[in-house]
């Protein structure tokens, strides 16, 4: 997740990428957290610390693996990013510029490698490669990810019309819980519900 979405400015969109990420662990943390204005836990959130973690673990990604596998001629860090357009904010961990003109998203997970990549780590690099498009005015068609504790092994992933089309549906709903008001389905994983916040107000 991008390391600044703790501090991302008022100014611009008001839905962050992070909600857009809470919102597809449970739909009810939209309206706990947005409709009734019920905070979240912080202890909860996967933002918390991401920032200082961020810092320290990008100098140890090896620089001419960037550069020479995958081409990255250029790393902006922490950048701020929003669409009006597709009315997300969010703070990109890197934005790599790449030898073939495009721009990609670079984000770090602090984890290791999953089997499969799960869908809230595609949606999120998704939803940054989106963003850098509309802000640089520049191609994106793929993102990285980078799982630290797999000897901080990259994965890329293709950001394509379908990814595309499913990362806007997801920040349709968001909106639509918030601007409707409605109690959205819960998660259909019940095991998320043992150590959720939520879960003494929460009709299952
Ligand atoms: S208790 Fe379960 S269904 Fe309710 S908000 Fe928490 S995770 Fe979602």
């Amino acid at each position: 997740m991008g390391s600044g979405d703790i501090a991302e400015k008022p100014a611009g969109p008001s839905i962050t990428i992070t909600h857009v990420l809470e919102h597809l662990y449970c739909p009810r943390f939209t309206y706990f957290e947005h409709v009734l204005a019920i905070p979240e836990r912080q202890e909860r959130r996967w933002k918390v610390q991401k920032g200082r973690q961020v810092h320290l673990e990008r100098q140890k990604v090896n620089k001419s693996y960037l550069r020479k596998k995958l081409g990255v001629t250029a790393r902006e860090f922490d950048v701020p990013l929003a669409s009006e357009t597709l009315g997300v904010r969010g703070i990109a961990d890197e934005v790599l510029t790449l030898d073939d003109g495009t721009l990609a998203p670079l984000d770090y997970k602090f984890a290791k490698k999953p089997r499969r990549v799960f869908r809230n780590q595609r949606m999120q690099s998704v939803l940054y490669g989106m963003l850098i498009e509309e802000v640089y005015q520049r191609p994106v068609n793929r993102g990285y990810l980078c799982y630290t504790r797999t000897n901080y092994e990259i994965v890329q992933l293709a950001i394509d019309a379908r990814a595309r089309r499913a990362a806007e549906r997801a920040v349709r709903e968001v909106l639509g819980v918030i601007q409707q008001g409605y109690l959205p389905q819960a998660t259909r994983w019940k095991n998320r519900c043992g150590d959720c916040c939520y879960r003494n107000i929460c009709i299952q």
